[in-house]
């Protein structure tokens, strides 16, 4: 008997038509060990942190035993891989349930890794330790970041090896969302279910991430709006960061504007702007520069699901539907500008202001500069750390850029404050993350985890202990570096 740990599961997702999930128990471990736990997530939840960071806690959190009200299914959904559209579903992972949180949130509580279901394919339903620590960190790097994602309550060993080119232990993540709701679950509705099926879908998204939207002459116009709004939000944030996704499958891409999906993802190291780090992009699809690209053919394909609700005239939808993508390119240079002008300190709009970030952008190209590095010497003036320090053309920049800080009625500490709050110190670099994996995995020494997720929290308090991480990836790492999906 599992002791209460606060879990107040509700289901709504299982009250969608059938067709949606598959009913589907995770499999039980062999034995768990917690490796990871997030007790300030815990606690956010309405969870009894201590009480779940334990033995009884890990066998929930590894899938043994199921919390309480928890009604476990396996999600159906859709979605263009790498441009091909085909079923997917979760085939490695089962949905617990919605934990509603003491302020009356709700989120997807979720178990990666927790064994095959209806969905799996070929696969074996399983995750390997590597790769789940690898998304701990990175989801939690990106939270620190602001960046909206699903977080990482649990990292929790299996005992159980799985198969990939050699054994590797087994691991469970537990992962939160303000939804799964992804666009290939739209997808799925639109090539296999009823008109009936896609609309329930469709207020239930409304009902869950965009309510106000209900108000609305057209609610499934004004969905549409917000998911538009919400995805030009993120890409530019993950841009502003140096975030590369990877796999920007429409399976990947999340009704909420939340980052899911941690497989191949990295961050820019040197500011080349075509990067690819991960081992199965094999054309660049997913390359740093294409990301907004693809966030608008990945619009387009929800678009198109939503087209039956958005207008019984199918040729007045199109337009409909056009008139809101077609807004996609300025809404996201609109976010990326703003928040580049926020990293170089600077306020209000000036006539040369896309100029002096293009120069800067194409210093960092041609000089192959870290991307993180620079906007962080640059915010404490640290001349003698800057990458570009001595480069060519770069003086003549860094006078221009000086001059325009020097003309803004906003002082100095003011700017500064906006670029300490825009700029981290730290960002969870691959060669760190590999350390650490490392050591986990050949040593079950999880410190090195700990650390960095410690590191990587709040990385624009620009602490002592950070300046730790401030390196620059090993050069030969740098050009050979690849990511997989685990
Ligand atoms: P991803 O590339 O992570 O978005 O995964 C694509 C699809 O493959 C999803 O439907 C996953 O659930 C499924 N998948 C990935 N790994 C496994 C696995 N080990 N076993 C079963 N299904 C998997
Ligand atoms: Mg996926
Ligand atoms: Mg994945």
């Amino acid at each position: 008997n599992i002791p209460a740990t606060g879990w107040n599961l509700d289901n709504s997702y299982a009250r969608l038509p059938k067709k949606f999930f598959t009913k589907t128990a995770p499999e039980p471990a062999r034995n768990s060990e917690l490796i990871l736990f997030n007790s300030d997530l815990a606690k956010s939840l309405g969870l009894d942190a201590q009480a779940l960071n334990s033995e009884d806690g890990a066998k929930i959190l590894a899938g043994t035993e199921v919390p309480d009200g928890a009604e476990p299914i396996a999600q159906a959904y859709a979605g263009h891989q790498f441009g091909n559209f085909t079923m997917l579903g979760d085939g490695r992972a089962v949905l617990l349930g919605e934990q509603i949180t003491p302020e009356g949130q709700r989120f997807d509580i979720q178990l990666k890794g927790s064994g095959k279901t209806a969905y799996s394919r070929g696969g074996d339903g399983r995750a390997a330790l590597g790769p789940m620590l690898r998304e701990y960190i990175i989801s939690e790097a990106m939270h620190g970041l602001g960046i909206p994602t699903s977080r990482s309550l649990a990292v929790a060993t299996t005992g159980i090896p799985v198969v990939r080119e050699t054994f590797l232990p087994g691991a469970v993540l537990t992962r939160v969302a303000s939804s799964h709701l992804r666009f290939g679950t739209f997808q799925f509705a639109a090539q296999w279910g009823t008109f009936e099926e896609l609309k329930a879908l469709a207020d239930y998204a409304i009902n869950r991430h965009y309510p106000t939207a209900q108000d609305s002459e057209n609610p499934y116009l004004e969905l549409l709006k917000n998911v538009i709004a919400k995805q030009a939000q993120l890409v530019a944030k993950w841009q502003l960061a140096g975030f590369i996704h990877g796999v920007m499958n429409t399976d990947n891409m999340t009704i909420s504007g939340e980052t899911i999906d941690y497989g191949p993802c990295a961050f820019l190291d040197t500011y080349e702007p075509g990067r690819v780090f991960s081992s199965i992009d094999q054309y660049g699809r997913y390359a740093y520069s294409n990301q907004p690209k693809i966030t608008g053919w990945n619009l387009a394909r929800f678009a198109e699901t939503l087209l039956p609700l958005l207008d019984k005239n199918q040729e007045q939808a199109i337009e409909m539907a056009q008139d809101l993508l077609g807004d996609f390119g300025n809404q996201f240079q609109k976010n990326w500008t703003a928040g580049m002008k926020a990293k170089l300190g600077l306020f209000g709009n000036e006539e040369g202001d896309d100029q002096l970030i293009d120069d800067l952008l194409k210093l960092m190209h041609d000089h192959k500069a870290d991307y993180t590095n620079t906007f962080r010497t640059l915010t404490f003036d640290k001349l003698e750390e800057m990458p570009l320090a001595g480069k060519e053309g770069f003086e003549a920049w860094y006078a221009a850029w000086k001059s325009r800080l020097d003309e803004q009625t906003e002082n100095a500490e003011t700017s500064q404050e906006l670029m300490r709050s825009s700029n981290p110190a730290v960002i969870p670099r691959n060669h760190r993350v590999e350390e650490a994996i490392d050591a986990a995995v050949s040593r079950q020494d999880y410190s090195l985890a700990e650390k960095l997720v410690a590191a990587v929290k709040n990385p624009y308090a620009h602490t002592n202990e950070q300046l730790e991480y401030t390196d620059a990836p090993p050069e030969d790492e740098e050009r050979t570096y690849k990511t997989y999906c685990g």
